[in-house]
């Protein structure tokens, strides 16, 4: 699949181009319909070869163009349902800011929020953790990473190609969202994205990154598996494949010593219930922790 980004007023729009048609990825700031478009005919492609038009969250500068884009297209829009609050009414909403100066700047956005109003919608597609996206011509996956809004999502393409909105920024650097709702969740989403090993991060502002930029980002933040852990998930996941408990989507979160990984008991199915590889936990005392934490333990 062959990634081409575009610049759509303040954040990427992402067009996946693959044999099966485009999607796009996020729709930009409103009035930015007809340069997505002019992008896919540039590329060889009429607007009908759109399959989808994949939104990360729904603030305006991801979701300003969808309804537009959509009517040149035909194509749904996809967004989770814990976002579909923000495109419901016109009104700008900026999170809370990082920090005490990116929340002065948001407060200060938010007045002039009238001058650009949202064209609401209501989704199409229901996005959630795990999905495949195959129904759109699309070898890729969705991960909920909520943070910054509660319904970001990233999408990981099985060449290893994430794309994670606003969840990771790459304005100056690599770095957390500006301005978020849950803190905790965006620390959390931000070291899913690294459990997923990427092999390149499109960001939804600024260039895309490697696996090496965002270690470097996350190492403050992240307990990351050590190299004898990593193995240890590989082969936990691959047992997990074996069992036929999970797809390859998900991995395992597990009752330390009464189970096994290669057990194939119902309480170890049952056990399976969540699980990314940065999940992949040992649940003692009812408590997950993170695989650093127990890596005497695996
Ligand atoms: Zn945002
Ligand atoms: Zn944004």
């Amino acid at each position: 699949m062959n990634v081409h980004t575009i610049f759509t007023g303040i954040a990427n729009t992402h067009l996946v181009e693959s044999e099966r048609g485009i999607v796009v990825i996020d729709a930009g700031m409103p009035r930015q319909a007809r340069r997505i478009v002019n992008a896919i005919r540039a590329l060889g492609h009429s607007p009908q070869d759109v399959r989808l038009i994949l939104l990360t969250h729904g603030h305006i500068d991801h979701a300003g163009s969808a309804v537009a884009l959509k009517r040149l297209t035909d194509a749904p829009i996809a967004l989770h349902r814990a976002d579909a609050r923000l495109t419901a009414t016109r009104d700008l909403k900026i999170p809370p800011g990082r920090n005490a100066r990116t929340d002065g700047v948001g407060r200060t956005i938010a007045k002039f929020g009238w001058a650009v109003p949202l064209e609401t919608f209501t989704p199409d597609v229901w996005l959630e953790d795990g999905q495949s996206l195959r129904d759109f011509g699309f070898a890729a996956r969705v991960v909920h990473t909520p943070g910054h809004t509660a319904g970001s999502i990233s999408v990981a393409l099985e060449d290893g190609a994430v794309f994670v909105g606003d969840a990771i920024l790459n304005l100056l650097h690599v770095s957390f969202p500006l301005f978020w709702e849950d803190a905790a969740a965006a620390r959390e989403s931000a070291c899913r994205i690294r459990s997923l090993q990427p092999r390149v991060c499109y960001s939804g502002h600024g260039r895309a990154f490697d696996l090496n930029a965002l270690d470097a980002f996350v190492a403050d933040h992240c307990r990351l598996p050590s190299r004898r852990n990593r193995s240890t998930i590989k082969s936990i996941r691959q047992n997990c494949l074996s069992i036929g408990a999970l797809d390859s989507s998900r991995c395992i979160s597990f009752g330390s010593k009464t189970l096994s990984p290669r057990s194939s008991s119902p309480l170890y199915r049952r056990s399976s219930l969540r699980c990314s590889s940065y999940d992949l936990s040992i649940s003692k005392n009812t408590s997950s922790r993170r695989l650093g934490d127990t890596s005497s333990s695996i």
